[in-house]
């Protein structure tokens, strides 16, 4: 791969900046300054470094983000903050987008990466793929509402594939579903004839939460995902 195409894949900048970066010599393969651009890379050997660290190139990257409350999920808006912000300047921005939508104020795990199938496979009804969501009730639950949550709720129009209900309070329970319509869980609990008011998903596919602090990123392995 030629330098300023790695070095444009590792989110160091543009095409225009990274040929710039090269020519004021900031940039060194195999310790030594190189002022041409265009020179190949050996991926498996050589050793570039830029500000100090040395830059590895990945086809597919994977970050899990412990989102805030007050932030979109969107690459970008002209109004509101987005999830993106809080991504921290060491993570590769580059092509970079969250998988599945958290609402704005729902905080909790959100998967970011750059590999579209993936992205396509783990948001697809037909997958399946376990989400688990902390959720705090305005009154406490019931057994009948618990019912209908793992039967399937009507959410206008359309009846939820059952979830699995994990009572922790009178107030609190752990919600797993495999889908994630628009507004799903608020729906669901107004579907029952409860209300929420607070969402938070704790896992998500093999993904989750632990002990992770609010506004904490990780890199991630894609094995690690489902
Ligand atoms: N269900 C919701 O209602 N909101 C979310 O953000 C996620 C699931």
């Amino acid at each position: 791969m030629r330098l300023d195409k790695f070095l444009v894949e590792c989110g160091v900048g543009s095409r225009k900046e990274v040929k710039d970066l090269v020519s004021k010599g900031e940039i060194s393969v195999n310790g030594k300054i190189i002022k041409s651009s265009q020179i190949k890379l050996d991926l498996e050997k050589d050793e570039v470094i830029y500000n100090g660290n040395k830059l590895e190139y990945k086809e597919f990257r994977y970050y899990i983000l412990y989102k805030i409350d007050g932030y979109i999920t969107a690459t970008e808006d002209p109004r509101d903050a987005t999830v993106m912000e809080l991504l921290p300047e060491w993570v590769v921005k580059k092509d970079l987008f969250p998988v599945g939508r958290l609402d704005k104020d729902t905080e909790g795990l959100l998967l970011f990466t750059n590999d579209g199938k993936l992205a396509h496979e783990l948001t697809s009804p037909k997958k399946h793929v376990d989400k688990i969501y902390y959720v705090k009730l305005d009154s406490p639950i019931d057994e009948e509402q618990i019912k209908k949550l793992e039967e399937g709720v009507d959410i206008g129009g359309y009846i939820t594939k059952p979830g699995k209900v994990q009572v922790i309070s009178d107030n609190e329970i752990h919600l797993t579903i495999k889908e994630g319509k628009f507004h799903q869980v608020k729906k669901m609990m107004i579907g029952v004839g409860n209300k929420l008011n607070y969402l938070k998903r704790v896992k998500f596919g093999n993904l989750v939460l632990g002990n992770m602090e609010p506004k904490e990123v990780r890199e991630i392995k894609r094995e690690d995902i489902i």
